[in-house]
């Protein structure tokens, strides 16, 4: 039986290519070449450093930090990313998933994250995929904030499963300052005290609002982008694009981790979905958190009816999210549980290492937790701890 050197897969897939630099693996630079057409066929050598990525990481990494040479940039262009997207899919799936293995390690971990909705429904806002706004028929079921003891009961019940992150999300346009509020400051205080990284997502912030929710404890703050700048009124009109940016600012500058990303299938191009993510790498910091939803086009919605999207767009969208923001997080949201498990595991291959986990999201169901248990048992993944 003849032993295979673990590199000669890599090395025949090379075989008509131009050498590497040097005999010295080079620095890791996972944006070669983009931009510059010429260099980006499917016969190119991607010049990252696959050998570091395969063997310099012995160890799993949890949180993640850019090892030196690799490249952390905030100044990408539209051409640039578009090339990355477009790339053949097992170009840009090898890039997304050694610029993966350079920053995590080996192995692959995965945060768990639960989510509640602490206040659902009667949304002022008219967000075109949401069924809580009363536009579109949020307004038949509206339940009132919950109390404190409602939410530890769930945040406790995430935690016995397994879960190392909760989030908590208020159907609100803004929050307003008053005893709502204060009620939710108390959840934040006592769910971290739990042992839980907490993220909230309760709508628009002031920055003194960011600063008190920072002060409670709060870890993250999930305001998805959702799209482009351009696409954003058709889908929404109520607020805009920059109204969320602002918010991002005031959560950053607070010093709240920035949970941040989009929706695919809204009816957005692919340039779209390029200057979302565009938008997201060249904030002067990546978003800790990187949610890439797929569209449930829920009944009552304008969105109702529209088609599903195909698990290789989430794929690509996963794959440039990881390669433009390599520390961050990046998250299967919602319309995961409409994806097959191979489906699933082929994101994760490409860098998704967030799952929200829970049997339900905000207002539609997910994936059973013990479907995605037995998902990661099966990839030989590992549930990451948290960062609280
Ligand atoms: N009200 C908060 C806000 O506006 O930021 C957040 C709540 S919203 C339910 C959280 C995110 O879930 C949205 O920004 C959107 O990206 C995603 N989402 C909501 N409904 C969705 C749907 N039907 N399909 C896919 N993603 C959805
Ligand atoms: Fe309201 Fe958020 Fe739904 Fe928009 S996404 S309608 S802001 S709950």
């Amino acid at each position: 039986m003849s032993s295979m050197h673990p590199l000669a897969p890599l090395a025949g897939a090379r075989a008509n290519a131009p050498p590497p630099p040097s005999v010295h693996p080079p620095a890791i630079d996972n944006f070669a070449s983009l931009g510059k057409k010429p260099e980006m066929s499917a016969n190119t050598f991607v010049p990252l450093a696959a050998e570091n990525a395969f063997f310099g990481h012995a160890h799993q990494h949890e949180h993640a930090s850019a090892p030196s040479g690799l490249h952390i940039r905030h100044d990408f262009c539209l051409e640039e990313v578009l090339c990355l997207h477009n790339l053949p899919l097992m170009d840009l799936v090898f890039r997304a998933m050694s610029t993966h293995r350079a920053v995590f390690g080996s192995g692959h971990r995965v945060q768990l994250c639960s989510l509640l909705s602490i206040k659902t429904g009667g949304c002022p806002e008219d967000c075109a995929y949401c069924t809580q706004s009363v536009h579109h028929g949020g307004a038949q079921n509206v339940q009132k904030l919950m109390s404190l003891e409602e939410v530890l009961c769930a945040a406790r019940e995430a935690k016995e499963v397994g879960a190392t992150r909760f989030c908590m999300g208020a159907a609100w346009r803004e929050v307003r300052e008053g005893a709502q509020f204060e009620s939710v400051l108390e959840m934040i205080r006592a769910v971290r005290a739990l042992g839980l990284e907490v993220c909230c997502t309760l709508g628009m912030l002031t920055a003194a609002q960011a600063r008190r929710l920072k002060e409670a404890g709060l870890h993250a703050y999930n305001h998805n982008l959702d799209t482009s700048a351009e696409f954003y009124s058709n889908i929404v009109s109520t607020h805009t694009y920059e109204e969320r940016l602002q918010t991002l600012a005031h959560v950053r500058e607070a010093g709240i981790h920035v949970c941040c990303g989009g929706i695919l299938g809204l009816g957005e191009s692919v340039e779209d979905r390029c200057k979302m993510l565009l938008t997201l790498a060249n904030q002067p910091q990546h978003p800790e958190s990187v949610p890439i939803n797929a569209l449930m086009a829920l009944a009552g919605t304008p969105l109702e009816g529209r088609p599903r999207v195909d698990a290789f767009e989430m794929l690509r969208a996963v794959a440039v999210a990881r390669i433009l923001m390599p520390t961050a997080k990046i998250r299967m949201a919602a319309g995961r549980q409409a994806m097959s498990l191979e489906a699933q595991a082929l994101c994760m291959l490409a860098g998704a290492n967030s799952l929200f986990f829970c049997e339900r999201l905000l207002t539609a169901p997910n994936s059973p937790a013990e479907v995605d248990l037995a998902l990661l048992a099966k990839l030989g993944a590992t549930p990451m701890g948290n960062e609280a």
